[in-house]
């Protein structure tokens, strides 16, 4: 081996060495979702991710923070890049970055995917960071086939659609669930009784509706309308099932996490208003774009300075 041939192998070896230890060191340990990493869009997010402070201690805001929620990095990213001063909190593995934006404290948490991890981490987060308002957005399947992928649902109202009761029907007869259902709702808390009730629907917030609504009115570029969003933790292909759900409950979308937060923040007292993009109409086509999520977290920065300046700072 020439000198210089030996110095490019200590090079290339110690290169190798470095970057092994370096992805050691960064290794995301508490990173389970396997959609994420394998998602180029989730991965860029990820790294940026591990690249912020991790915060020193107990959050500590004299102004109760926005919370602002979305399941994956795609419909994350966007917010957490528009924090100044970022920190990361995890709490039982779940992330949350909290910074300011528009000069007042903001806090986004990946709620990760399905009911039982929303309702999860919008619990610990209002315990964590006392929030004075939550946002729950991001993707969506339609169910109004006049809605296009992009369009957006602000949720006037939010329901589990699986939160019902079939009449019986003896073996044989078929699993057709929606003969006579009856909606039962998810219990969450009602300080008028002092006692869980059963919620077949969730309102969203007034003020946080109407100052959504209002930045619909005011920027035409995204396509807004108001409506009920349905969550479930499957991802239903089956038209006439949809149809039904769209039908009976006036379902305008689709998708795994919203109600569950709103009852979590029923229960806790805390204004909460769904927001989502449809990245999927199966009522019209085939196609999946997340994506357009990216659409959804635009809007939102703007339904959050607008509270910040007309509701919060007045
Ligand atoms: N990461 C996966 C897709 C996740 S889809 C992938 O790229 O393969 C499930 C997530 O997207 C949930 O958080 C849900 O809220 C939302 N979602 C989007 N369209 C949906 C649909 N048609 N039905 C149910 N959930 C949907």
């Amino acid at each position: 081996m020439n000198l210089k041939k030996f110095f490019a192998t200590i090079c290339a070896a110690t290169l190798f060495f470095t970057t092994a230890s370096a992805q050691a060191e960064t290794s995301p340990q508490n990173i389970t979702n396997a959609d994420d990493l394998a998602d180029a869009a989730g991965d860029s997010a990820e790294k940026f991710y591990l690249s912020l402070p991790k915060a020193k201690g107990d959050y500590k805001s004299r102004q109760r923070p926005i919370l602002i929620e979305g399941a994956m990095n795609v419909e994350t990213e966007i917010l957490v890049r528009a924090l100044k001063n970022p920190v990361t909190y995890r709490e039982l593995n779940y992330l949350f970055v909290a910074g300011t934006y528009k000069n007042y404290p903001v806090v986004i948490v990946r709620t990760e995917q399905g009911m039982a991890n929303a309702a999860a981490s919008t619990a610990l987060a209002i315990k964590k960071f006392n929030p004075v308002a939550v946002i729950n957005q991001g993707t969506s399947g339609g169910h109004d086939p006049a809605l296009n992928i992009g369009d957006i649902v602000i949720g006037a109202s939010s329901f589990d659609y699986t939160a019902i009761k079939a009449p019986y029907s003896p073996a044989g007869a078929g699993t057709d669930l929606t003969f006579q259902q009856e909606m039962r709702g998810t219990y969450a808390f009602d300080a008028a009784s002092g006692k869980f009730q059963p919620y077949k629907k969730y309102l969203a917030d007034p003020t946080l509706l109407k100052v959504a609504e209002g930045v619909a009115a005011a920027n035409k570029n995204f396509n807004v309308v108001k409506g009920t969003i349905g969550t479930g933790n499957a991802w239903l292909c089956n038209i006439d099932y949809i149809n039904f759900l769209h039908e009976t409950y006036g379902s305008s979308c689709e998708e795994m996490e919203t109600s569950c937060v709103a009852q979590i923040c029923q229960t806790a007292g805390v204004p909460f208003i769904g927001i989502r993009i449809l990245s999927d109409n199966i009522t019209v086509t085939d196609e999946y774009n997340p994506d357009t999520a990216k659409t959804a977290q635009d809007f939102v920065l703007l339904v959050v300075e607008d509270y910040i300046r007309n509701v919060l700072k007045k």
